[in-house]
């Protein structure tokens, strides 16, 4: 199948889950995953009609938004990956959503250096709701200091929550670490009821229907559209 065939599938999908979870159809925002992935591929998603992409690493993502910017096409791009705190200023100059902020200091670094010109650059917090073994995320309870903490940043804008729960083909298991967050969201929602919380980012390829079945607003879905990825270039 083609890119654009598979974006094509993936939307009826969504469209699908959403309809079984009796939500709204234009409830889901699908954010293509382009890591590792030529420009080529992006340009046959955008030709499909993809306008939002997410990329992990910073070098490769401002080398492929340049591109873009030089065809004069524009996309919206969003960090996915972690991000270290000497390579925040690229971030903040180059992508319109950092969605993996766990950290006051990196919250501050990015609010320092987003340019003034620019729109605020949208946050989300990643939350480590399952994955003991990763170091991403900030446990829930602190999730309220550091939002807080955002709100008096005048150059983000905090929009959400993102996750990325330990993979597992236990459906149960899936549903609980995304109830959870969903919980979570409707807890910031509620702190902050002025502020336009509005983007739970979770579910990718392998977890979407569980995602969009516990309330997910986004879904990041790299391999079902892109094909796998090859890391051993
Ligand atoms: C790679 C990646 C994805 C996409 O994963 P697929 O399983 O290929 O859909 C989504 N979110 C994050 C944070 C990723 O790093």
């Amino acid at each position: 199948m083609t890119i654009q065939q598979n974006i094509t599938q993936i939307q009826t999908q969504i469209n699908y889950y959403l309809d079984q979870a009796n939500r709204p159809q234009s409830a889901v925002k699908l954010l293509a995953v382009s890591k590792t992935k030529p420009v080529d591929a992006i340009l046959a998603a955008y030709q499909a009609g993809q306008i939002a992409f997410g990329e992990n690493y910073v070098q490769e993502g401002i080398d492929k938004i340049s591109y873009f910017q030089q065809q004069h096409i524009e996309l919206e791009w969003h960090f996915i990956g972690p991000l270290q705190s000497n390579k925040t200023r690229l971030v903040a100059e180059h992508f319109d959503w950092m969605q993996t902020l766990d950290r006051i200091k990196i919250a501050d670094r990015l609010n320092e250096q987003r340019p003034y010109y620019k729109a605020p650059l949208n946050i989300l917090i990643q939350i480590n709701i399952s994955d003991e073994n990763s170091k991403s995320g900030i446990v829930p309870s602190e999730m309220l200091t550091l939002a807080k903490h955002i709100q008096n940043l005048p150059h983000l804008r905090l929009r959400g929550l993102m996750a990325i729960p330990a993979p597992t083909d236990d459906i149960q298991q899936q549903e609980q670490a995304f109830n959870a967050m969903n919980a979570l969201f409707i807890e910031l929602q509620q702190s902050f009821p002025d502020a336009q919380i509005d983007t739970l980012s979770m579910g990718m390829t392998d977890d979407m229907a569980s995602a969009i079945q516990c309330g997910s607003t986004m879904v990041r879905i790299g391999t079902a559209i892109f094909g796998a990825r090859n890391y051993h270039k």
